[in-house]
């Protein structure tokens, strides 16, 4: 038992008429204490503390009445229904039952005096009550109306309402009763921020006095709930500080400044490093100068040049004798990188070696050799790095790019690789996405974060433009013309029904459309079921400039680099996310001439529709498009399904609660500082349960 005193760990069953099918049912609310039961909050509340007036009822109104039995009688109409009128002496209303026992007919005889609840709703009779909950009323003894406002919690299926609020009122008496829900949040830090005490906040929520605004508890705005919100998001972030301060606490091998790679890498450049590439390049080199391992996600918006800072990074250990794993999301995109990679490193005599699912027997077995006895400085690959047979041979480094695309297991998994003798490898971190504020502190307060904020200079706006898909033929005219003046373009084709068969039928026969319209140009086709070598040809033959215009599917998010490709047209693009569309509109503007990307929706287009592309429309700094994408998708959306797991709050909700996120970093800080160790594994315990909370980070 995980407090030791008082209810909260007791087991469900320990309560009146839980027996083990019940607890079963508790289980599938994630409900196995009396701790949980108490955290299992009321999703709304009703209001059975005052008899309504018959007469006064109000149509859509919730409202306890009482009254006699004036007639019960069964009608056929559209359907068969049980009517029941009472009459309080204020005026008469009907209960009207779809369901319905000849038993519960007998039951209601004239003159009974019943109470019930329920929505007032307009019927065939006048106002009328549909299915309402009512009970029987002695006429001597004088029933009490609830004395607090009526909680409604989820359920489960074959768990009703009545039962589910029987069980947590009984568990709030025994709170009363012997207490049990420890406060961990120290009284200083309580009254810091105005914080109620926790066993008062919980026994408000489950029993709400009738002056409760009912509004400010819908809103999520009591302070009984701001204090448990408070309290789950400070468990989020100590779990992830305490992550970073396990890692930060073991060893890794301090990668400092031996020989000339770097150097003669940045000779070998065609151009001269961004100042903010410069910045993040210096810190990287002092997080892997020190004896412990480096945690650090590098933002930075497309095409802000992120790879060559990954490059420095890989050369500082490669300078050490020291290996680097750069994995990224996708095979096209490592494939990129692969490219890249070897032309930078081969030309400093250094081997790349290459691990992706698709490769063949042999070739896989080729590579493994290079990687497990050494002779491969650098290995690029999918997450087919991290799997059981990959041996490295000193792994220093793990590059990450486009993270989010990651569950964190995969990130850890490949840690573990460097893992003997007790050191771990340095870890880069880096996304294209850029990460709103609010999500960088939920998601990855276990990182230190560097910006690239800054373009290479001579890039030139995207201009972007929004039209409707039935005026594609106008659209079809732009592509000729530019094409005419010597441009490229891209014709990208979105997922249908996420389905990336359809994607590519989809291009298939864009491609045959656009060839037909379009005689004059050379057109090429690339999309994610063809060969990989296939791919690569369509895309050098883009590159040359022998093809002018691309038809691709999503693949091309992340990739190709063409900077004479100065036009885009993205149909469908109410179905990406913003981020993606920010990223696919990265692969133009790249050259010093003037780019546009033409964003050919289908119409119609929703209100939420319009306002995303107008969005894109109005912004080109990645920043912003993302915190709107927040604002208007939520975090799953942003972070990719994979790593919703880490937003699963039971209370908070990132978006309602974002402006605590300051005041939640503050307090982590000062509960670490001040050493309440004890505390913050509770409290850690309290919210992620017993599950490791390490492999959920
Ligand atoms: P991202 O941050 O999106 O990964 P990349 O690393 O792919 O961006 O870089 C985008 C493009 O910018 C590439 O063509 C790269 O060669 C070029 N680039 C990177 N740094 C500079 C720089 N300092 N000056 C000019 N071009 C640069
Ligand atoms: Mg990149």
């Amino acid at each position: 038992m995980s407090d030791g005193e008082g209810v909260s760990g007791l087991p469900v069953t320990e309560l009146n008429g839980v027996g083990p099918q019940l607890a079963l049912k508790l289980e599938r609310l994630q409900i196995r204490t009396l701790q949980d039961l108490l955290f299992h909050l009321p999703l709304r509340y009703q209001d059975r503390t005052r008899i309504t007036p018959i007469g006064s009822l109000r149509y859509g109104q919730d409202a306890v009445v009482e009254g006699h039995v004036s007639s019960v009688n069964i009608v056929m109409g559209r359907r068969r229904s049980l009517l029941c009128r009472i009459q309080d002496g204020s005026g008469t209303v009907t209960l009207r039952f779809f369901h319905f026992s000849a038993a519960q007919k007998q039951s209601l005889t004239e003159g009974t005096l019943i109470r019930c609840y329920g929505e007032v709703r307009r019927g065939s009779s006048g106002l009328e009550l549909y299915h309402p909950e009512y009970k029987r009323v002695d006429e001597q003894s004088t029933e009490q109306v609830e004395q607090y406002l009526t909680p409604v919690y989820a359920t489960t299926e074959g768990l009703n309402q009545v039962r589910l609020r029987n069980l947590c009122e009984q568990a709030i008496t025994l709170l009363q009763r012997c207490g049990g829900l420890q406060e961990w949040l120290p009284e200083s830090l309580r009254n810091k921020y105005h914080l109620m005490e926790l066993e008062e906040a919980v026994t408000l929520l489950h029993r709400p006095p009738p002056d409760t605004p009912v509004q400010q508890l819908l809103e999520g705005q009591h302070p009984a709930q701001l204090r448990l919100v408070m309290e789950e998001l400070l468990a989020h972030q100590l779990s992830l500080l305490e992550l970073r301060q396990k890692v930060k606490m073991t060893q890794a091998p301090a990668l400092i400044s031996r020989g000339d790679l770097q150097q003669r890498f940045k000779q070998n450049l065609p151009y001269a490093l961004t100042s903010a590439q410069q910045r993040v390049a210096e810190e990287v080199d002092r997080d892997v100068s020190q004896p412990h391992p480096m945690l650090r996600l590098v933002q930075g918006d497309v095409g802000s040049g992120k790879t060559v800072v990954a490059a420095l990074a890989a050369l500082r250990a490669i300078e050490n004798n020291m290996q680097v794993a750069m994995m990224a999301p996708t095979e096209i995109l490592a494939e990129q990188h692969l490219r890249n990679f070897s032309e930078w490193f081969e030309a400093l005599g250094l081997n790349v070696a290459w691990l992706v699912g698709k490769l063949g027997v042999r070739q896989r077995k080729e590579q493994l050799e290079a990687i497990a006895s050494g002779s491969a400085a650098l290995v690029v690959g999918t997450h087919a790095l991290f799997q059981q047979d990959v041996e490295f041979n000193r792994l220093a480094l793990v590059i990450i790019d486009e993270q989010h695309r990651f569950g964190v297991h995969q990130r850890l998994a490949l840690k573990e690789k460097g893992g003997h003798d007790g050191s771990q490898p340095h870890q880069l971190i880096m996304t294209a996405t850029p990460i709103p504020r609010t999500l960088a502190m939920s998601a990855y307060a276990d990182l230190d974060c560097s910006i690239i904020d800054e373009l290479p200079p001579g890039r030139t706006p995207v201009e972007t433009v929004v039209i409707p898909d039935d005026r594609r033929h106008e659209v079809i005219g732009r592509v000729r013309n530019g094409c005419a003046e010597g441009r490229q373009a891209y014709w990208v084709c979105t997922l249908i029904e996420e389905s990336e068969a359809l994607e590519c039928q989809a291009a298939e026969a864009t491609v045959e459309e656009l060839k037909a319209a379009l005689p004059e140009l050379n057109i090429g086709l690339v999309h994610g079921r063809m060969k990989s070598a296939e791919k690569a040809q369509v895309m050098d033959a883009f590159k040359r400039g022998d093809l002018q215009l691309l038809v691709a599917t999503t693949v091309i998010e992340v990739g190709v680099d063409v900077p004479n490709a100065s036009l885009m047209i993205i149909e469908n693009p109410e179905r990406l996310g913003l981020a993606q569309l920010h990223q696919l509109r990265g692969r133009v503007g790249r050259g010093a001439t003037d780019s546009y990307c033409v964003l050919l929706y289908h119409s119609p287009l929703s209100q939420l529709g319009r306002e995303r592309l107008a969005i894109m429309r109005e912004s080109s700094d990645g920043f912003v498009i993302a915190e709107k994408d927040l604002e208007l998708r939520g975090p799953g959306e942003l972070l990719g399904t994979r790593q919703t797991g880490l937003m699963q709050f039971r209370i908070a909700d990132l978006q309602r609660d974002a402006h605590l996120l300051d005041v939640v970093q503050e307090a982590a800080h000062s509960l670490l500082q001040a050493g309440e160790g004890e505390a913050i594994k509770a409290i850690i315990l309290r919210w992620m349960g017993e599950r490791d909370h390490y492999a959920q980070v």
